[in-house]
């Protein structure tokens, strides 16, 4: 089981700021049972997010969040997350990432991504996610370079990168090269500029 923590309150809120249409994506599997991302969770952070005046426009509990194949999936569960600017995943940071690539839609995670907690049921976590506890994932839209990319290039990417290719491995993509696209497609790429510090690997 994916163990996961909420983040506060207060660092979800900058990412609602400015959005029409906030969708949630919970998981009824390791975050459910981690109590962030199961249903009475996720009607809390709606009730937050309304008093904060953000509006809902709707939320679903798939089974697992890093189980999610299609976004047509989650269409035929609730057909609102069409309408969606930001989709805010309560789930791990392969969930988030699963649910990334399947939008163009801004995503990003509410949870801390702690350990991978003994055992995982999905072979996509550790490639999507190493479970760093220091989760920034909502600034690259859900694609996180601290665990795709094999030099973990948090600002950009290194000078090997080509055809958006990654030099450590020509038959995967460079993150990067993901991360700037996804970004370029919700009108983002400034955001990039932000310089990401480096994480505390003490803990
Ligand atoms: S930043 Fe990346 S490695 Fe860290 S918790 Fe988020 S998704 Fe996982
Ligand atoms: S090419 Fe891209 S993914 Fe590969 S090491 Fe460089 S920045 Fe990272």
């Amino acid at each position: 089981m994916i163990v996961t923590k909420a983040k506060p309150f207060d660092s979800i809120l900058p990412f609602a700021e400015g959005r029409k249409n906030i969708f949630i994506l919970g998981c009824n599997v390791c975050a459910a049972k981690m109590k962030t991302g199961g249903e009475p969770e996720i009607l809390k952070l709606v009730g937050q997010l309304e008093e904060a005046g953000h509006p809902i426009t709707g939320w679903v509990l798939p089974t697992a969040a890093c189980s999610i194949r299609s976004f047509d999936h989650l269409i035929s569960k609730n057909e609102k997350i069409k309408d969606a600017d930001c989709i805010l995943v309560m789930a791990c940071g392969s969930g988030t990432s699963i649910v990334s690539s399947l939008t163009d839609i801004f995503v990003t995670g509410t949870n801390e991504t702690v350990s991978l907690g003994g055992c995982s049921g999905f072979d996509l976590s550790e490639r999507l996610c190493v479970f760093c506890g220091e989760c920034n994932i909502g600034d690259f839209s859900g694609i996180c370079p601290n665990a795709r990319c094999p030099k973990a290039q948090m600002n950009g990417p290194c000078g090997g990168s080509k055809n958006g290719k990654c030099e450590v491995s020509r038959d995967s993509e460079c993150v990067w090269y993901l991360i700037e696209k996804k970004m370029d497609s919700i009108h983002s790429i400034p955001k990039l500029h932000d310089i990401q510090m480096p994480k505390n690997h003490k803990v």
